[in-house]
């Protein structure tokens, strides 16, 4: 991949009295306003930075496309320790370079970012989604983005040929927002679920409720139906995918697959995987709603159900190919964007269309 060859827009963002480093990054826009969390993380060095906000940037991109909504894909990385470099001047200083790109970007909280962070940016642009309900926002996604993962394992359990959540075993890697609301979604529908976390405290509430705690190291070993990785990247990489022994991979986390090899052999091994960007986009499709008007929490809900269909959809092109899901799943939101990048073309090559009249 050539990432600079796709990239609309790279914005360095440098106020040191501040104390902000970032960049923004606009991947696509032919869809809309580029829409992308800002990540807060320390990174080993800027070209680390860079690679991020690049890759995260064109996977907005594709999950926006992907979910139906009028938006492209963007994202910001913040240079800096979350816990000890936060300041208000800083996100002010952010939030006016974000305002300079005049809409053609809109920010969102991703890793590192606070509800009260984002509402820093947000006194000095209207371009940062993600603001509390009170504040005419859609609050937190994380539930939407559960919803939409047990909403999206409807559809996985119709692929492998399994009949409903009832009795259904789910190992559940990550027990934070999102892997404890699905956790309660699942346990509620009648599946037995296993839960592992590398802090005991965020699982302790979860066995309260009727779920077992496993072991972070072997979660992702565990035998079950669904193994629903909620909680970093690449959980699916060369020394884990041999071990699985799940029949779905289904889950919250971002860039589940190390590489597209995984994904490949996921299909090698008859695991049926539900693409990350596909089944998690019940937060981005609850921003969409914000960002749509009056925010109505229902209305989003049931936008966020489109999920499961979005999964048939893929599934079903992948068997129309006989390509691996994760790859199908590409090609449909690849040609979204084509489509609408050819529709713009020939809208402005008609302007300059000479009438008949001469
Ligand atoms: P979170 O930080 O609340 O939860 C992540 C949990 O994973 C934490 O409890 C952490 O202790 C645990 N964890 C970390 N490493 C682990 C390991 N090796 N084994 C087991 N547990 C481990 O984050 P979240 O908001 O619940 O998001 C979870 C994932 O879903 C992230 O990858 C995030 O990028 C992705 N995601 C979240 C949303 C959302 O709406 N929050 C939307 C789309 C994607």
């Amino acid at each position: 991949m050539h990432l600079f060859g796709e990239h609309e827009q790279v914005v360095v963002c440098h106020e040191p009295e501040a104390g902000l480093r970032a960049i923004i990054a606009v991947h696509d826009t032919t869809l809309g306003p580029a829409l992308g969390g800002i990540r807060m993380w320390t990174y080993a060095s800027d070209e680390a930075a860079l690679t991020d906000v690049l890759r995260l940037s064109r996977g907005m991109t594709y999950k926006n496309s992907m979910a139906g909504l009028p938006l492209g894909g963007g994202k910001t990385v913040v240079l800096g320790d979350p816990r000890t470099d936060k300041s208000d001047l800083m996100f002010r200083a952010l939030g006016r370079f974000i305002d300079a790109l005049g809409g053609r970007y809109i920010a969102a909280e991703d890793v590192g970012i606070s509800i009260a962070d984002a509402e820093v940016v947000a006194r000095e642009t209207h371009h940062m989604s993600g603001l509390p309900v009170a504040a005419g926002g859609s609050g937190d996604p994380s539930p939407m983005t559960a919803w939409g993962i047990f909403c999206g394992m409807r559809s996985c359990l119709r692929e492998a040929e399994l009949d409903g959540f009832q009795g259904i075993r789910v190992a559940v890697q990550g027990a934070g927002h999102v892997g404890a609301a699905l956790t309660g979604h699942l346990l509620a529908a009648g599946a037995r679920v296993t839960v592992a976390d590398i802090y005991s405290d965020r699982t302790g509430p979860l066995r309260a409720l009727g779920a077992e705690i496993g072991e972070a190291e072997t979660i992702h070993t565990a035998d079950c139906d669904i193994f629903a990785p909620c909680a970093l990247g690449a959980a699916i990489n060369p020394n884990t995918v041999g071990e699985l022994r799940c029949r779905i991979v289904a889950g919250a986390a971002n860039n589940q697959l190390l590489d597209d090899a995984m994904g490949d052999q996921l299909e090698r091994r008859g695991i049926v995987y539900a693409p990350d960007y596909v089944i998690n986009a019940g937060g981005v499709i609850n921003i969409g709603e914000e960002l749509d008007g009056a925010y109505d929490a229902d209305r989003a809900r049931r936008s966020v159900e489109r999920i499961e269909g979005n999964l048939d959809a893929v599934f079903e092109r992948a068997r129309a190919d006989g390509v691996p899901p994760h790859r199908a799943a590409n090609l449909i939101a690849e040609e979204r964007i084509a489509t609408a990048r050819a529709a713009r073309a020939d809208a402005v090559a008609s302007l300059y269309r000479p009438s008949p009249s001469g």
